[in-house]
């Protein structure tokens, strides 16, 4: 497009959305733990309705303009940067339209923000399980483009699991109504799954039905350290088969990662004492906090006795729970070395020691003064990582990519469990899916957004914003 394009094309938008529903230019980045991208762009677009949402898709569909849609902005893989495109801000959509405490769902606007989801379905005696670290900033719209995990999936499922129904507009402004509230649907295709987890490239997400469950009447927490991990796998598989259905999460933590959120200036302290290869935070949700604690103890306990477990403490109170996961959701301390690349990988449990132990080794052998944190979901198969390597340009990114990835085309892992593809992980999308698999990705892309103006770029390579797609 040309400048003058451009100008009248802000100019329509702002006759639409009114003067404080645009804001051009600006620096309008917004970095989270100073790892996202976003860019500079061209303006920022602030619909109050879907009608809105949809116009504006329209307008900019027929000037073949690059739209980037933006959630909360807490992503890790650049799907949000939005360089020369239009932002679409869901911000000022962020209402809960209704609450359905028989049925158990929600309607929320796209840009409902996690927190306040989990804290309205709370209030009525309801349960929404997404969990995340960044729940006070990241909306419902961000959590459904991406497929989010976090710390509950193991119980509860990802984002896709959670959602009954979606609201979403096509890329020339097609409003797709698809608000299901029925657990079980098999009439057709299922529509949503082609909006949660594609990354805003199918389409704007605007409203959703979301899946509540009963509010837990008991949470029980333990925080143990483990001298093997051939342990740890043992001791998931007990609690899981020994807790009947009620862990909610297993997170591991390596010594590394635990000493530094349990060490100043960390605001965390250690609960279990450090020297230990491992560290598992484990929760359980349950019905009944007497019978529950009873339980969790018992099953722990066996696992001391055979010895898996080489210390453990219970937490006692709600504030003691708040403490163990504060220290799993301090990841912010990872920058307080210098630069650090973050990774978020899938692979089996039985590769997991051997593929952190390998990629520390060739981390070190290049740079010795290299740091590895590793932590993650080990219920889930989900790794992260976090390398130092005392650079953070282009090329030292590059290195340390190929290190964390190279070895997971013969594992059969993933190069992303739950952070998605966005930019950053696009050139090595073919290490975890097949050439027919990324063929049917752009035939998908192809029939939702012939002319690239959603988000592209993100997840498949693009020959330019608003351009024709590669082949
Ligand atoms: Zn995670």
């Amino acid at each position: 497009m040309t400048a003058s394009d451009t100008a009248g094309l802000l100019e329509r938008l702002k006759a639409l959305l009114g003067d404080s529903g645009v804001v051009e230019g600006g620096a309008q980045t917004h970095a989270v733990l100073g790892m996202s991208r976003l860019g500079t762009p061209i303006a920022i677009l602030r619909p109050k309705s879907t009608q809105e949402v949809s116009a504006c898709l329209r307008l900019c569909h027929e000037a073949r303009q690059a739209v980037v849609p933006w959630g909360g902005r807490t992503g890790l893989v650049g799907g949000a940067s939005s360089d020369g495109a239009i932002a679409l801000s869901l911000e000022r959509m962020n209402r809960i339209e209704d609450i359905d405490v028989e049925g158990a769902t929600m309607t929320v606007e796209a840009g409902a923000v996690l927190q306040t989801v989990c804290e309205t379905a709370e209030t009525n005696g309801l349960f929404f399980p997404l969990d995340l670290g960044a729940r006070g900033s990241a909306t419902i719209g961000g959590n459904i483009s991406t497929n989010a995990g976090g710390n509950r999936v193991i119980r509860y499922g990802m984002m896709r699991d959670l959602v009954l129904g979606i609201e979403a507009v096509l890329a020339d402004g097609t409003v797709v109504s698809s608000l299901n509230r029925l657990i079980k649907n098999n009439a057709g295709y299922d529509l949503k799954q082609l909006f949660i987890g594609s990354e805003g490239t199918l389409g704007v997400v605007t409203r959703a039905v979301l899946r509540l469950r009963p509010k837990p009447k008991s949470q029980n927490m333990a925080f143990l350290a483990v001298d093997d991990f051939a342990h740890l796998v043992r001791i998931l598989r007990n609690v899981e088969s020994g807790l009947g259905g009620t862990l909610s999460a297993f997170e591991v933590m390596w010594d590394d990662f635990y000493s530094l959120v349990t060490t100043p200036p960390a605001q965390g302290r250690p609960p279990v004492p450090h020297g230990h290869p491992f560290y598992v935070l484990i929760e359980a949700l349950g019905g009944g906090q007497d019978d529950d604690a009873a339980r969790f103890e018992g099953v722990l306990s066996a696992e001391l006795e055979s010895g898996s477990i080489a210390d453990a403490v219970l937490a006692k109170s709600k504030t003691e729970c708040a403490r163990f996961w504060a220290l799993r959701d301090d990841v912010g301390q990872v920058l307080r070395n210098g630069p650090v690349f973050t990774f978020d990988v899938s692979l089996k449990i039985a590769d997991m020691d051997s593929y952190a132990r390998e990629v520390r080794a060739a981390l070190l052998a290049r740079w010795p003064n290299a740091t590895l944190m590793v932590f993650g979901h080990l219920g889930d198969g989900n790794l992260h990582l976090i390398a130092g390597v005392g650079e953070s340009g282009r090329l030292a990114h590059e290195a340390v990519e190929h290190i964390v990835y190279e070895p997971l085309r013969a594992l059969g892992g993933s190069v992303s469990a739950e952070h998605g593809i966005g930019l950053e992980k696009r050139p090595y999308l073919s290490y975890s899916r097949g050439a027919d698999e990324i063929a049917l990705m752009r035939t998908l892309k192809l029939a939702l957004d012939p002319q690239n103006i959603l988000n592209p770029g993100k997840v498949l390579e693009a020959q330019g914003p608003g351009g024709p797609h590669s082949t």
